[in-house]
């Protein structure tokens, strides 16, 4: 046993001394693989300006320490410390930022660029004040609309004065995950409440910026039928505050708690019809009158794959296609002629789990034959 008191080197953090699957010696040995010159990923991909209108947009994602709230606890289903290094210094950013330029043409053929940082690029205790200032100042210069994310405490006055004086224009991102203090604590162990949300709009909102709110589709502990009704008061909820409403279906990544759930089969990513769904109900609050009031993007991660949200194999990807064309035209008619025999085992599930007292739902392995599955007990 590991004697603390008695160990030379100070300031060992609990967590390291606790076998977390982050910390697994294989998982350590990673990290510390990972080029700290280099960021994570670089890419491109076809987007939608302000306006409306279509463009390409630069994804920066840099190899940081990560997310201070990861540090102390951390979101139950976030994987974003399987990226990070916890030795990231100043010099690396300045080289992962110059190899994204080099590796995009110093952004000319871009009107959008998304620094993301695995965490809040804006949060001095993960980024340097230095880095923070250099990406503001150099999108602005490039006349490039930059879009950065950001946990709600970090947006505070003194923050966001600071930073629109190096950047007059940009977007903010919050995971706010769910429109529900009940839900962010116990589900999602978010570490803000809707307070502190509230009060991170107020800010953006004072100071003219534009704000894309994540939220989260079936957080742990929850029925598929469950989820849909909480999302889709969720969305009205947000929508008169956002420019933008980004839904994330779960996906499950390697080394979280919903990671654990999934294994043991209490939890089963969302189904694509759920999604569908969810757009369905919610479209009138995103079109109101004819109407525009905000943007609603659903982008399915590991879409028809058994971690990712899925159906039952067949109808997977015409389903996720056409989930992805509604984000981009925001017409209802991309699900009409959408049709597969699972459709009617989904629509079951859904009215059990609304109807029957079970807290996290009936769903069963969709892949798997029902007689397949009643033969394992
Ligand atoms: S706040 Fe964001 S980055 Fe931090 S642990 Fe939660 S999901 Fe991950
Ligand atoms: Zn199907």
């Amino acid at each position: 046993m590991v004697n603390i008191f008695s160990t030379p080197q100070q300031g060992v953090k609990i967590h390291k001394l606790i076998k977390a699957p982050e910390n697994y010696s294989y998982n350590l040995e990673r990290k510390m693989s990972w080029d700290g010159n280099k960021p994570a990923t670089v890419y491109v991909t076809p987007e939608l300006t302000k306006e409306g209108k279509p463009c390409k947009a630069a994804t920066v994602i840099l190899r940081t320490k990560g997310c201070h709230w990861w540090w102390n606890s951390g979101c139950t289903f976030c994987g974003y410390f399987n990226d990070t290094r916890d030795d990231v210094t100043l010099d690396n950013l300045l080289q992962q930022w110059n190899y994204s330029k080099s590796k995009l043409n110093n952004f000319e053929d871009v009107e959008m660029i998304k620094v993301y940082t695995s965490g809040s690029l804006l949060e001095d205790r993960e980024i340097p004040i230095e880095f923070q200032e250099l990406v503001l100042k150099e999108t602005n210069l490039l006349g490039k609309h930059l879009v950065v994310e950001s946990r709600t405490e970090q947006l505070t006055s003194k923050k966001l004065s600071w930073a629109k004086k190096l950047n007059s224009n940009f977007t903010v991102a919050i995971g706010l995950e769910a429109h529900d203090d009940e839900v962010l604590k116990f589900h999602i162990n978010k570490g803000f409440s809707l307070k502190s949300w509230h009060r991170a709009i107020e800010q953006l909102q004072k100071y003219n910026l534009r704000i894309k709110t994540y939220l989260m589709f079936k957080p742990p502990f929850m029925s598929e039928g469950e989820a849909l009704k909480q999302c889709v008061k969720w969305v009205k909820s947000v929508v008169l505050v956002s420019d933008e409403i980004s839904i994330n279906p779960m996906n499950i990544q390697k080394g979280t708690i919903i990671d654990r759930l999934y294994r043991h089969g209490d939890y089963r990513p969302p189904w694509l019809w759920s999604l569908v769904e969810l757009i369905k109900q919610s479209h009138d609050f995103i079109y109101s009158d004819g109407k525009k009031i905000s943007r609603l993007i659903v982008h399915p991660t590991a879409a028809g794959k058994p971690r990712g949200a899925h159906n039952c194999g067949k109808c997977d990807s015409e389903v996720a296609a056409a989930i992805e064309r509604y984000s981009v035209s925001g017409n209802l008619n991309e699900f009409d002629y959408l049709k597969c025999e699972c459709h009617e085992r989904w629509k079951q599930e859904i009215f059990s789990d609304q109807n029957l007292p079970i807290p996290i739902g009936v769903g069963l392995n969709r892949r798997a034959s029902i007689k397949n599955m009643f033969e394992l007990f």
